[in-house]
């Protein structure tokens, strides 16, 4: 049942609520915060509290600085480690300009106005993350490092299972706030984890990736460790991804299946698969939007570099796992948790809507290992690379009026502007690694 305005005044009552945390996403993916008392709730749920948009990268320059946050009463949440009395909850909320009109660079607005396009034409999204990351110890000053608990159990006395522990916490937290926990395990590299929950509808999803991190983060801390989703922390060893596992739903129906079909994959099914193989180039820059992503999608790590989709292996970018019925779904594998939720969601959705409208076929399912084909096989079957870095990425996105519509001009220049300098500033540096490899060399 979804909450309202006076069920959150009541609850936040009964369980002894003091403080209430706003949030709101920025364009990055960096969920920001602004604490109130109880006191205020009203105000807040009557969407009267301004706050400053120009103190938020990727927002607003200071003259339109004026900004209002209309609290969705659904996301209301107590977070289960703060104290009983005087406890603390949260708020997801919406951004609105001061003349009462949505801002159009909140990212979850961006994500609602594709879910409303999607819903003109009778379809509902539901999307399933299954988010990676490590867990690395922190030093005698409290900094983090990139020290595995695995290993250091080797050096010292830390039990071994120090990050099964605070995983299990992890887990039992994200249950208390109404996450429906589906598994949790360790992941291939040392230090890596994996913890899914229950797909739901876009909006839902998004806001509960951004609350995942933001939990996962903090119970870390709580056990002395410190919980990264950058990418690829590690030379040598798997990189954290984020896959989408994607459905759509029509009258509440899968509409990805039909029982008739080959593979019972319907032509929604097949045209959206078509749909994002196109735009898959564009997408990267929001689904892969650090300069760091791009370690990750390199052969070897089960990571995709190749744009093809299969229902048989995992090495390529789109796969079909077997399930049919209400969850037949694809499973996008490119994506990595330090993208926006929902600026992520938003491009993946508006690429499938593509795919339905213009009955986009895509080339035939590849069941074969894609990284033993040669050149000219791949040629052949049209199978095409992903960027290989952010700045061929981000230059993808310029071409895709596609996925730059679905961004809206506010959101996208901003995401432009940010991410060519931070590829320049990546560009620019010298790195150990060429040091090592030219410093006595030449
Ligand atoms: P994998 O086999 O790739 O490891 P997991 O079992 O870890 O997959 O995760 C599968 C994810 O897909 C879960 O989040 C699950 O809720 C989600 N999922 C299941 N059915 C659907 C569906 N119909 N639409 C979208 N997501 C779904
Ligand atoms: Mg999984
Ligand atoms: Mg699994
Ligand atoms: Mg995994
Ligand atoms: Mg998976």
């Amino acid at each position: 049942a979804q909450l309202t305005n006076d069920d959150v005044r009541n609850l936040a009552k009964e369980m002894g609520v003091k403080f209430i945390r706003l949030q709101f996403t920025d364009i990055f993916g960096v969920l920001k915060n602004v604490s109130i008392t109880v006191e205020q709730l009203d105000k807040a749920l009557n969407g009267e509290l301004m706050f400053d948009g120009s103190s938020i990268e990727g927002f607003v320059r200071i003259e339109e600085s004026d900004m209002y946050l209309r609290p969705d009463p659904a996301t209301f949440v107590v977070f289960p480690w703060r104290p009983r009395d005087g406890g603390v909850a949260r708020l997801i909320c919406d951004i609105y300009n001061a003349d009462g009109t949505p801002f159009t660079g909140d990212p979850r607005y961006v994500l609602k106005r594709v879910v409303a396009e999607a819903g003109e034409m009778g379809y509902v999204m539901n999307v399933g993350p299954e988010a990676e990351f490590f867990l690395f110890h922190v030093d005698n000053d409290g900094r983090p490092t990139t020290v595995t608990h695995d290993r250091a159990g080797y050096f010292d006395l830390t039990p071994v299972d120090l990050g099964e522990d605070a995983r299990r916490d992890m887990v039992l937290t994200l249950e208390q706030m109404g996450f429906e926990i589906e598994a949790s395990h360790h992941e291939v590299a040392p230090g890596q984890h994996e913890i899914d929950f229950k797909y739901a509808d876009a909006l839902d999803t998004a806001d509960k990736v951004a609350t995942f991190k933001f939990v996962v983060r903090t119970i870390a801390q709580r056990h002395g460790l410190h919980a990264t989703f950058m990418p690829k922390p590690i030379f040598g060893i798997a990189g954290s991804g984020m896959h989408l596992n994607q459905s759509l739903t029509r009258n509440g129906m899968n509409a990805f299946y039909d029982p008739e079909a080959p593979q019972q994959l319907g032509e929604t099914a097949l045209y959206y698969i078509g749909g994002l193989l196109k735009h898959a180039r564009a997408i990267t820059a929001v689904t892969n939007p650090t300069v760091n992503s791009y370690k990750r999608l390199v052969s070897g790590y089960e990571a995709p570099v190749y744009m093809a989709w299969s229902s048989r292996n995992r090495s390529p970018l789109i796969r079909v796992p077997a399930k049919r019925g209400q969850s037949t779904r694809i499973e996008l594998r490119s994506p990595d948790p330090s993208c926006n939720p929902y600026l992520a969601l938003a491009v993946c959705l508006k690429a499938g809507l593509d795919g339905i409208k213009n009955r986009i076929q895509p080339p035939g399912p590849c069941d074969r290992n894609i990284y033993e084909m040669t050149e000219e096989e791949r040629a052949q079957l049209d199978i095409g690379c992903l960027p290989v870095n952010l700045h061929e990425a981000v230059r993808e996105l310029v071409k895709d009026g596609v996925i730059k519509e679905a961004l809206g001009p506010h959101v996208y220049n901003r995401f432009l502007e940010a991410k060519d300098i931070e590829w320049d500033r990546y560009r620019t540096q010298v790195h150990p690694w060429e040091l090592e490899e030219y410093l006595t060399k030449y």
